[in-house]
């Protein structure tokens, strides 16, 4: 019997899990030194930069969608190509998530087309790094900066990931990361929330505790109505000890995905992400595969890896074709590249504990499944 290779795992080695158990004998399980350590080790990370935990990005993203003002009738810009929580917090917030393309081989947008999309509503611009591949944010910035715009980058996928020689989260405005455990580290679930300004950091912290102010004397004050996504003191132990981790979990990734793109080079039908991005945090290795020229469903290749005994996952459909944004007014058309992505994208097993007899396995039945469906 061979071993079912998922396409995502994470990796939890008997030192997290010690440290895990320290915290539950602790007395203090919720937030408290362990967050705190968390936290102080994160900004360490970005360069000194401040950075907040939250209970996952999605609440990361919508306490940056509430910091850069973003209320019914504005305008935030988003890739048509992302995960749904992207675009759904600006909904959340009574914003309009304008989608913009991306490009079929990075998967990112760029300035230009962002550019197209700005209207006198537009608060804010959210670039999204797709499969840890980063934007390319300084002509981004420079519009942000021209048209006085917020940025939140979602980072989900860029933990470790780096333009232009500087971490993603050591710069750029309001830049949130994902620690779900499909994601390059995690906390179980969590996000992380890096700031440029500092003096933001108090509303974010009431922003994920209720809109509580703490008076002096013991008392409390309800500045505003807020939700709840303060992280655990058990999930920050996880993070911790992932983070001093992410280096090594990040260059075998590296090291993985180039094995695939070295083994998957020139298979017909199949077109490889971008890649040579010095940056590149290889969140994802999803190659697309044109399933009507090898005249197959995406459905029958995932049934076929699966026989094999590997998992596939598809990230993402575009947004556009999805209920919820067809309410928007969104159609099929509107983003070309994004729905040619949605349609062909599979994600191949990438993490860190794959060994390198399991990609050559994953090439193989890629190869076998493209050649069995002619
Ligand atoms: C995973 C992900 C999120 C949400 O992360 P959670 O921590 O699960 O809330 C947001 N955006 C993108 C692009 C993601 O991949």
């Amino acid at each position: 019997m061979t071993a079912y290779i998922p396409f995502a795992r994470p990796e939890i080695d008997e030192d997290t899990i010690a440290a895990v158990s320290e915290v539950l004998r602790s007395g203090w399980i919720t937030s408290g030194p362990q967050v705190q350590r968390f936290e102080s080790e994160l900004a360490a990370y970005f360069g000194g930069r401040p950075v907040r935990v939250f209970t996952h990005a999605t609440a990361a993203l919508e306490v940056a969608v509430r910091l850069a003002s973003v209320g019914p009738g504005d305008e935030v810009i988003v890739p048509a190509m992302t995960f749904a929580a992207s675009a759904n917090v600006v909904a959340l917030a009574g914003g309009r998530p304008v989608l913009v393309d991306v490009d079929l081989d990075s998967r990112n947008t760029d300035a230009a087309r962002i550019e197209a999309a700005i209207t006198p509503r537009t608060r804010a611009i959210m670039p999204v790094h797709f499969a840890g591949l980063p934007v390319d944010l300084e002509p981004v910035y420079a519009l942000a900066a021209r048209r006085g715009l917020r940025v939140i980058e979602d980072a989900a996928h860029a933990m470790g990931a780096a333009y232009r020689g500087r971490r993603i989260g050591a710069q750029g405005d309001l830049v949130a990361f994902s620690f779900h455990p499909n994601k390059n580290m995690t906390t179980i679930e969590g996000g992380a929330l890096s700031f440029r300004d500092p003096g933001e950091l108090e509303r974010a912290e009431r922003l994920r505790f209720h809109g509580i102010r703490k008076l002096p004397g013991g008392g409390m004050d309800v500045l505003e109505h807020a939700g709840k996504s303060n992280l655990s003191d058990v999930s920050a132990a996880i993070g911790i000890a992932q983070l001093a981790r992410l280096e090594r979990f990040n260059a075998r990734r590296g090291a993985l995905a180039r094995r695939y793109l070295e083994k998957l080079g020139g298979v017909s039908g199949l077109r490889l992400p971008a890649a040579g991005h010095a940056g590149h945090a290889w969140h994802l290795f999803a190659p697309l595969v044109d399933f009507d020229a090898l005249n197959t469903t995406r459905e029958r290749f995932i049934q076929a890896m699966h026989a094999r005994g590997i998992g596939v996952g598809v990230h993402y459909q575009a947004l556009n074709l999805f209920e919820a944004f067809r309410r928007l007014g969104y159609r099929a058309g509107d983003f070309p590249n994004a729905e040619t992505i949605g349609a062909r994208t599979v994600t191949l097993p990438l993490h860190t504990q794959l060994r390198d007899e399991d990609v050559e396995r994953v090439c193989e039945a890629v190869k076998a499944s493209v050649r069995q469906a002619k």
